[in-house]
């Protein structure tokens, strides 16, 4: 069976979740092969889990001296990978990073490249949502190596015991590869909660929070969910703009999506109607929310969002 390389995308060796996603999705395909590059003190962290997660193989790639470039020599090492492996397909996560990488690579192998897959199916048919989402889409790579980056939460990680065999592939990165080097990174300060785009579950509140986002934060926090904003309740100053679900915000595919005093207008729901189950609280029943939600409550944020908080903490405790 030809393998099928998995791009790790890590913090320090702790592998998040996205990549085990690719990992099940992998499986599909042929034999999960993971490329970490990363440091060798972070190595081992990261292969005990790769291999947990059904990684059969793991080119292990020491970054010592591509450390901070910007991604041309992740490129030519999954390149060069590549080359020795002639995989079946090569699967990156559908992040800014992801994406570039998975463009330039296409280049370099002249193979065809699908962006922001939601699934690939075993012949590796891939499915998009496009055109904020209104058209689901097949398609299917039909020259090359398939190079498909696939959108966080389109799989269940699999926990299955890989074989988890370790190569230490040695790469060559070109001069030209090392135009442009990161010189300072600042973390931004850490909320405890989720990332937005990877989250299981995202809480998100609109214009009808009055300012107040209070009671989604509370609620955010009872399910282990990220905080989303509707367009309005950033440009209102009451959420950073990072926050912003949609069209000119960021496209979010959770299994729990919970919409609150958000209308529900065709630029909000381009970045959330992929989600698997949507929950909307709204107080007007004519919203448009309500057409796409499987369950909607017609109420008072301010109200409803407490009760089912303490509702939530009560049945953890
Ligand atoms: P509103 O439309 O004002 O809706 C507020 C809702 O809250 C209403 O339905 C109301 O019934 C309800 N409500 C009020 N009080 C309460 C309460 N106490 N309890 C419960 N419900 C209550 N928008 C985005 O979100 N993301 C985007 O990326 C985006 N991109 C855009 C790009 C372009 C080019 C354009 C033109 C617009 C874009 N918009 C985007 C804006 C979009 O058209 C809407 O204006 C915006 O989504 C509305 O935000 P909202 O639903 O929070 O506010």
């Amino acid at each position: 069976m030809s393998e099928v390389l998995v791009l790790v995308d890590h913090v320090a060796g702790a592998v998040r979740k996205p990549t085990l996603e690719l990992l099940a999705l992998a499986k599909r395909l042929g034999e999960p092969a993971a490329v970490f590059i990363g440091s060798a003190e972070h190595a081992g962290e990261a292969t005990a889990k790769l291999a947990a997660y059904g990684a059969e193989k793991i080119y292990v790639v020491d970054d010592a001296e591509i450390r901070g470039f910007l991604v041309v020599p992740k490129v030519e090492a999954l390149q060069q990978i590549a080359a020795q492996a002639n995989p079946a397909a090569i699967l990156l996560v559908s992040s800014a990073e992801g994406k570039e990488i998975a463009a330039r690579l296409a280049i370099r192998l002249e193979s065809g490249l699908i962006t922001d897959a939601v699934d690939i199916a075993k012949d590796g048919t891939t499915t998009q949502s496009v055109f904020a989402g209104s058209y689901t889409v097949a398609a299917k790579v039909t020259r090359g190596i398939p190079i498909i980056t696939v959108k966080p939460n389109s799989a269940t990680p699999v926990e299955t015991a890989g074989a988890g065999t370790v190569e230490q592939f040695a790469v060559t990165i070109s001069d030209a590869a090392k135009t442009a080097q990161i010189v300072a990174a600042q973390p931004r300060q850490a909320t405890g909660r989720p990332e937005l785009t990877e989250a299981a579950i995202v809480v998100s509140g609109g214009r009808g929070t009055g300012g107040d986002f209070a009671p989604i934060e509370a609620l955010a926090d009872a399910l282990g969910a990220a905080v989303g904003a509707s367009r309005a309740a950033v440009d209102s100053g009451w959420m950073p703009h990072s926050y912003q679900v949609g069209q000119t915000g960021k496209v979010v595919s959770p299994q729990l999506y919970v919409a609150n005093g958000i209308s529900g207008a065709i630029q909000h729901r381009a970045g959330m109607q992929t989600s698997k189950t949507i929950v909307a609280v709204n107080k007007d029943e004519e919203a448009p929310i309500f057409e796409l939600v499987d369950f909607g409550v017609v109420g008072d944020l301010h109200t409803v969002l407490p009760a089912a908080t303490e509702q939530i903490n009560q049945r953890k405790g």
